[in-house]
């Protein structure tokens, strides 16, 4: 296919390795395609552990020179990659949507939510700051410093193609560690569009590479090699498993994003228009595919008859279709296996006694027209697993108390939202749901000054905020002694 972008630069094909522009040492390649109509969108070298290796070494060196400079300098750099984000919003949209299949709002959306990350960490980059502690011991201080952790590697998921990328690099490279990113195979483009404007911004080389390559291969070098200190990945859990096992024998530092399975409260005193609202921006935004998307709305008795029909209507507007039109507001599923799984949930639920409220399920290869689902009990597929698609299951409730244990009967703890104006309820649940972020009257959480992460088997550490940069470094106490 052609992809017609400002700047044709930004499109690469080819890995970027230690500074270098290159093909795979062993010169095989993986396609990518367009999930929109499988058309083949380009193809990117398929890397091998001897390239994975060369981009641990670049990464090395470039390490011990980057750390040497003051955090003014490495927010200098981060700040120029910024402008440069902000100055191909358009391309760097159109590569995405070409890959990914979001629309094209929504890509530019990323776009720019990826950006806001690098000035952030520009900002943050400025003011690491250690602590001088005071001890039992009237003849000794102690510092605390604070240190990059070193070389580290992200493995980073498809739905976010760019943004799953700053979150983790911007941080990084801000407090003076090295980063070798490996891209999912199904959306590399928009992390080597990425890496070509760090280039241009003056990231020296070495500093970060991206490989792209299939995940076996690629992923344990890096999860392996005692090298690399740290590993950030945002991806399944049963994913994010093996590799906290491929870690285990270099005890590497971890931050890990994984599933989740979002449930939605909405009680009887909630504004209805505004639950509404936040329910369609939970569930919808990239066709259903995040990891914060509401997988169960509950909705107490009280507001059911209210509430219900709102949806239904505003779920019918929807307009499924390429993400290139202007007019669709629901892109395509990522791959084949994604729309067989939004299938079998729905399946699964009709079959155990749910019925649609609205159309019934249409599929067009990979394209999926958004259903309500009401009748929804604790047993179905769609409840206790991330379907990852326009599904919305509705499930009635009596009382705050059920509400929050059948939120809170999941394994996985990553978002949660809940709609009411009552002061002591909003404590009350607040406090009571087990995950990692909540929205109260607002259906969307990600912020990048605010941390992001989960609980239980949604992940470990947060990323984003203070916090996201503190992840990257070593704290080192320091005894003055004799004194
Ligand atoms: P998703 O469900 O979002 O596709 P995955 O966990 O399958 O998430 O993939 C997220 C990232 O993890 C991708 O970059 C993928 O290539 C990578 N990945 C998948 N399996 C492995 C593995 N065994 N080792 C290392 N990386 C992997």
């Amino acid at each position: 296919m052609t992809l017609k972008l400002n700047d044709p630069s930004l499109f690469r094909q080819a890995a970027f390795i230690a500074g270098q522009w290159r093909e795979a040492s062993g010169d095989q390649r993986i396609d990518v395609d367009n999930p929109a109509d499988g058309s083949l969108v380009g193809h990117v070298p398929a890397c091998t552990e001897q390239d994975t290796k060369d981009a641990i070494e670049a990464a090395r060196i470039a390490q011990a020179a980057w750390q040497r400079r003051t955090g003014t300098e490495r927010g200098v750099v981060l700040a120029e990659w910024h402008r440069l984000i902000l100055d191909n919003v358009e391309d760097l949209a159109r590569i995405m949507t070409a890959e990914q299949g979001k629309v094209l709002a929504e890509a530019r959306g990323e776009v720019r939510y990826a950006a806001s990350f690098f000035k952030w960490y520009a900002e943050e980059a400025t003011r690491s700051e250690g602590q001088l502690l005071t001890t039992s011991d009237p003849h000794r201080r102690v510092l605390v410093l604070k240190q990059p952790v070193g070389v580290t590697a992200a493995i980073t998921p498809w739905n976010f193609p760019l943004a799953m990328i700053t979150r983790k690099c911007g941080p990084a490279i801000a407090a003076g560690c090295s980063m070798v990113i490996k891209p999912s195979e199904l959306t590399p483009y928009s992390a080597l569009a990425l890496a070509a404007l760090g280039e241009r911004a003056g990231i020296p080389a070495g500093l970060l590479s991206v490989v792209t390559g299939w995940p076996a291969d690629v992923g344990k070098v890096l999860t392996e090699s005692p090298v690399v200190r740290k590993l950030t990945f945002t991806g399944s859990t049963g994913v994010g498993k093996i590799l906290i096992r491929q870690c285990a024998d270099t005890v590497k530092k971890l931050s890990l994003e994984l599933g989740g399975n979002a449930p939605f409260l909405v009680f009887d005193d909630a504004r209805v228009k505004l639950a509404a609202d936040g329910i369609m921006q939970s569930k919808f935004r990239n066709a259903g595919q995040t990891c914060v998307c509401a997988n169960r709305v509950l909705i107490q008795d009280g507001i059911w008859d209210r509430l219900v029909p709102e949806l239904a209507t505003r779920v019918e507007s929807l307009r499924v279709g390429h993400g290139t039109d202007p007019d669709s507001t629901v892109g395509p599923l990522i791959n084949d296996a994604a729309v067989r799984k939004v299938r079998e949930h729905v399946e699964d639920a009709l079959a155990k006694g749910a019925r649609y409220v609205g159309a019934p399920l249409r599929i067009e290869g990979r394209f999926v027209w958004p259903v309500v689902l009401e009748g929804i009990t604790t047993d179905m597929r769609v409840v206790h697993e991330e379907t990852f698609g326009p599904v919305l299951p509705l499930l009635r409730f009596k009382t705050e108390e059920e509400a929050v244990s059948i939120a809170n009967n999941t394994p996985f703890g990553l978002a949660s939202y809940f709609f009411t104006d009552d002061i002591s309820r909003i404590w009350r649940v607040g406090e009571a749901l087990e995950f990692g972020m909540i929205g109260q009257n607002t259906g969307s959480i990600s912020m990048e000054s605010v941390p992001f992460g989960g609980v239980k088997e949604s992940g470990l550490g947060r990323e984003g905020g203070h916090v996201g940069m503190e992840e990257f470094l070593e704290m080192k106490s320091l005894h003055l002694g004799g004194l």
